[in-house]
């Protein structure tokens, strides 16, 4: 006799509710991941949104349920346009997601054989030779075609580049390498940190569990490419005359890989140095498991970086560096390579990095004290 118990009723509402909820909810964040380009705030942004409007969607359907005829129509309704706006809008979230927002950047030489290739943001560093070239970072999956155009516009082939490197394993950076090693042929060096990172497309133990169910949905994996060599601190790579020395400067990911290129312009010598990161996800977010790993890694980086003596300042993001900044400058300089040595930028990054690292560290034994 279960017509008209109360229990079911109850059991009915629960379901509408916890249906409705999550309808909604996956409505919301695909819509509004569509507006937003950096991937990692754009998750943590549309989880909050999407539990409100789960609310609102609950307090929706409890409102029809009196009505019973009206309530199938809405439902329908509802569930077809929702089911279409799903496909259609999904479609678009990975191809966005892929992109990372990033817009064209003109290539240009840097200094002597070393040119910028990458997007507005994330940076691809081209190292020719007589003998092939070398290339830095692969910025996200759908950033390829930029890159490969890039590497055209300068008068290069893709097809010359022998040797892929990177400069760590996050989404942002390594999404690319697969497809530039297709395109290429050329054989990748990874650091041993990061080894089981980029075989993952990007999960890995230190991401926070939330990342890792993105990358195993398949949402922000990247295709992961082959393999060809493995890197320890201070190895040398060289191709012809280059030769660039890998710092495995850690913290960010356990691989983390800052690059030490010296470079010829004209008569002079000058040494390049690209940062991996140093930028400390926040490790609360790990929990407290990885604290000591990381707080020996961030160490060693800061004094590891502090050690070389830079003088063109680039890095994995070209924020980091403000290269916006400098491609101005250099419009207005009469020497094309002057703006981008930048002794000062260099050590002041890494000042900046550490105190922001040291001020995160302290609030962290601030809350873990508190517990
Ligand atoms: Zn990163």
């Amino acid at each position: 006799m279960a017509t008209s118990s109360p229990n079911l009723s109850k059991k009915k509402l629960l379901l509408h509710w916890t249906l409705g909820g999550a309808l909604l909810a996956i409505l919301f964040i695909v819509v509004l991941s569509l507006f937003l380009a950096n991937p990692s705030i754009r998750i943590m942004l549309v989880l909050v949104l999407a539990s409100l409007a789960g609310a609102v969607t609950a307090r929706f359907i409890y409102a029809i349920r009196s009505h019973k005829r009206l309530r199938h129509k809405i439902w329908l309704g509802f569930l077809t346009s929702f089911t279409v706006l799903l496909v259609f809008l999904s479609i678009k979230w990975k191809s966005l997601s892929d992109k990372g927002g990033q817009l064209r950047q003109e290539p240009f030489c840097i200094a002597g054989n070393l040119y910028y290739v990458g997007t507005n943001e994330m940076t691809s560093f081209l190292l020719t030779s007589a003998k092939g070239h070398i290339l830095i970072d692969g910025g996200y999956p759908g950033n390829t075609d930029m890159i490969i155009k890039n590497i055209g516009i300068l008068g290069f082939k893709i097809t010359d580049v022998k040797i892929l490197l990177n400069s760590h394993a996050h989404f942002d950076h390594a999404g690319g390498l697969a497809a530039l090693q297709t395109a290429s042929g050329a054989e990748l060096w990874i650091s041993e940190g990061d080894v089981d990172i980029i075989k993952a497309g990007g999960a890995g133990k230190r991401n926070l569990r939330l990342m890792n169910l993105l990358v195993y949905s398949g949402l922000v994996k990247y295709p992961a490419p082959r393999i060809d060599h493995r890197f320890k601190d201070g190895t040398k790579i060289r191709l012809d005359s280059i030769e660039l020395t890998a710092h495995i400067t850690p913290g960010h990911t356990p691989g983390c890989t800052s690059w030490a290129i010296p470079i010829t312009d004209g008569n002079k010598k000058l040494l390049a140095v690209s940062i991996g990161s140093l930028t400390l996800i926040p490790s609360s977010l790990f929990g407290a498991k990885y604290d000591a790993e990381l707080q020996k890694e961030f160490t060693q980086s800061f004094k590891t970086l502090r050690s070389l003596p830079a003088d063109i300042f680039l890095a994995s993001h070209a924020s980091f560096f403000n290269m916006a900044g400098k491609i101005k400058a250099r419009d207005t300089s009469t020497d094309r390579v002057e703006p981008f040595i930048d002794r000062d930028g260099y050590f002041n990054y890494i000042d900046n990095a550490e105190k922001k690292y040291q001020k995160e560290i302290k609030e962290q034994q601030l809350r873990q004290s508190k517990n």
